[in-house]
């Protein structure tokens, strides 16, 4: 009997699913809440893929003998109760796309720093001539690569919402960079939620690695009563991890303990700056020495990798003052690494909608590195009391070409205005991207 596979949500992910479940010969039905964009209903149409659009029409969906969900459709959403509760199988596009390849599977996980991880794991294998493709946040859909142009390797990141929707994928090279809190609007509880960061090892084997963060805490007291069955490759910038990965002051240092593993890099060499892009570049120094890649082909890759868009990315230097624009930093933990990578006093640019912060952590760093704060944000109270006795001024604004100016205004000669802001951005832009191109758009009109 032919499989129904219906398919919520007609973006990127839906559509490359139906494209995938049409090629495996599926009865396939896409169901779209809101509107389908031109080029997705235009796909589905060269497919001859059923689909609807403004509805979730029930008798068409919960006939189905499996439900794929685009990254977009919550797991609570009435439609995803009402087949969980028919015991219809309700899976992630990226787990629908892994069970259909023979690929190795390369999955990157944790709070922060997994699309610039993400990215530059792809980059060194692509550098090293492998069959590689990029999916999951970034790329294409994995659905869609797997059925039209399918890989021998896939970097894929992860959310922890797409690993909610895995059960049975295999990843063979799983990285865990971090955790902290976030996203706790979503979770239950804390434990929640470092338990789904977790399921990116949920179906590992002797033979796959698991490279995480030694020095991240709830990754380390989570193992301590959670065994894993793949080979641990932890990394760490506070003690030697061999085999893993950790640096002295000049030096980070691979070592797999297999022969023709042993890198060295300086960290000076690095085109991305900072701490966390040490652990980045560890990690995916660790996955290109797993799969025996030649460290000159590592070692360009780190030398020429261009940074992702609105991650510590340098906008212009006006007048002596350079301008960083880190808006992708959406909570505190990654505005706390972008402050500490910076060598020069900062005017620092913060606020929007805070997700239950704890200014806290910031406010050393503040105190050592910041002179003047400013607000982008609709509501700066809790920063004002944050940092009141930390800096010498704090200034409101309410738009990115207004707080860009009052930097120009106080900034001094060789100091850093960073956009960091450590703060979901729904109060004043539509996203992340929108702040970030607004800063960047001010800069250069100065
Ligand atoms: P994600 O895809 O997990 O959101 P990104 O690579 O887009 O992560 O980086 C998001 C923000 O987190 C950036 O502001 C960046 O400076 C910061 N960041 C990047 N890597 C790390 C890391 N390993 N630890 C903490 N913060 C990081």
């Amino acid at each position: 009997m032919t499989t129904r596979t219906v398919i919520l949500g007609a973006g990127e992910s839906g559509t490359g699913a139906a494209i995938l479940a049409r090629h495996l010969g599926h009865d396939v039905f896409v169901s779209d809440f809101g509107l389908v964009k031109p080029r997705y209903a235009d796909e589905l149409n060269q497919h001859s893929i059923e689909f609807e659009s403004g509805k979730h029409t029930e008798s068409q969906i919960l006939n189905a003998d499996q439900i794929i969900l685009s990254p977009g459709i919550a797991p609570k959403v009435p439609i995803v109760q009402k087949a969980m509760e028919k015991g219809i199988p309700c899976l992630s596009e990226i787990e629908f796309g892994a069970l259909h390849t023979n690929a190795k599977l390369i999955g990157i996980t944790g709070t922060n720093g997994k699309t610039t991880t993400t990215m530059l794991t792809y980059h060194i294998l692509s550098k090293a001539g492998l069959s590689v493709g990029l999916a999951g946040n970034v790329g294409k859909s994995l659905a869609r690569q797997v059925a039209t142009d399918d890989k021998e390797h896939y970097v894929i990141e992860l959310s922890s919402f797409q690993l909610d929707g895995m059960f049975k994928t295999r990843i063979h090279y799983a990285v865990l960079l971090n955790i902290t809190p976030d996203h706790l609007d979503r979770y239950p509880g804390y434990e929640d939620y470092i338990a789904s960061k977790f399921r990116i090892t949920q179906n590992q084997t002797e033979d796959d690695c698991f490279i995480y963060c030694d020095d991240s805490e709830p990754v380390t007291e989570f193992l301590k009563t959670h065994p894993t069955r793949a080979q641990r490759l932890p990394f760490s910038l506070e003690h030697i991890c061999d085999p893993g990965g950790w640096a002295d002051e000049k030096y980070f240092h691979i070592n797999l303990q297999k022969p023709e593993t042993q890198f060295n890099m300086d960290l000076q060499q690095l085109t991305i700056g900072g701490r966390h892009n040490t652990y980045n570049s560890m990690a995916a120094s660790i996955i290109g020495s797993s799969l025996l890649i030649r460290n000159e082909v590592i070692r360009e890759s780190l030398m020429d990798f261009k940074n992702v868009e609105h991650r510590l990315e340098f906008v212009a230097t006006v007048k002596g003052v350079d301008y960083i624009n880190d808006s992708k930093a959406t909570n505190v933990n990654s505005a706390w690494y972008a402050l500490e990578s910076m060598n020069k006093s900062v005017v620092w640019i913060a606020g929007g909608v805070d997700k239950g912060n704890d200014y806290q952590t910031l406010a050393p760093l503040v105190e050592d590195k910041v002179r003047i704060l400013i607000c982008l944000g609709k509501n700066n109270i809790k920063l004002h009391q944050a940092f009141a006795k930390h800096v010498d001024m704090i200034i409101n604004t309410e738009s990115a070409r207004e707080a860009v100016q009052m930097a120009n205004r106080f900034a001094r000669k060789d100091e850093v205005v960073l956009l960091s802001p450590a703060c979901a951005s729904f109060d004043l832009f539509d996203n992340y991207e929108e702040r970030g191109r607004l800063f960047k758009e001010a800069v250069r009109n100065l």
